[in-house]
C-alpha cells in the first residue's frame, strides 16, 4: 500500500502547502484540530519515530526550524503553539511518515488526551 504523504511529497495527492524546499514540506491537515494545524513533514519516508537515525539529525531539526516559520506565519509564535509527533498506534499515530503536527489559534490542555 502507497504512503499517502508519500504521495503529497510526489503531487500526486492534492494538498494546500505552505511551504517547501528539498528536504521537507508543510501543509494543512485535512480535519483541523485547531485554528493553526498544520503538519511539516520531510521528503524521506521514515515510517516513525523509532526509524530516526543519526543520519536524519540535521533533517529533524530542519523540521522544527521550518515549524517556527509556519508558527510565524500563522501568527502564533508569541502566544504559544504546540508541536507533536505521535509514534505508533497507542499515540494516535495513523500515517505512518513522520510529521510534526503545528497546533495553536486556542489554549492547549494539559496533559493531552
Ligand atoms: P497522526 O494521527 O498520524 O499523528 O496524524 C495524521 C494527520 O494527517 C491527521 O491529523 C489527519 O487529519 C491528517 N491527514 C490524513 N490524511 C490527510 C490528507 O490526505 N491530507 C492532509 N492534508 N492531511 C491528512
Ligand atoms: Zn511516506
Amino acid at each position: 500500500m502507497g504512503c499517502l504523504f508519500c504521495e503529497i511529497v510526489e503531487k500526486k495527492r492534492p494538498a494546500s502547502i505552505l511551504y517547501e524546499d528539498d528536504f521537507a514540506l508543510a501543509f494543512e491537515d485535512i480535519n483541523p484540530h485547531a485554528p493553526v494545524h498544520v503538519l511539516v513533514v520531510p521528503k524521506k519516508h521514515i515510517s516513525t519515530n523509532i526509524e530516526i537515525t543519526t543520519d536524519d539529525n540535521w533533517l529533524i531539526g530542519h523540521l522544527f526550524q521550518i515549524a517556527n516559520t509556519i508558527a510565524g506565519k500563522k501568527g502564533v509564535a508569541e502566544r504559544g503553539f504546540r508541536l507533536v509527533m505521535n509514534c505508533n498506534p497507542e499515540s494516535g499515530q495513523t500515517v505512518f511518515h513522520i510529521h510534526l503536527h503545528v497546533l495553536g489559534g486556542r489554549v492547549m490542555h494539559w496533559p493531552p488526551g
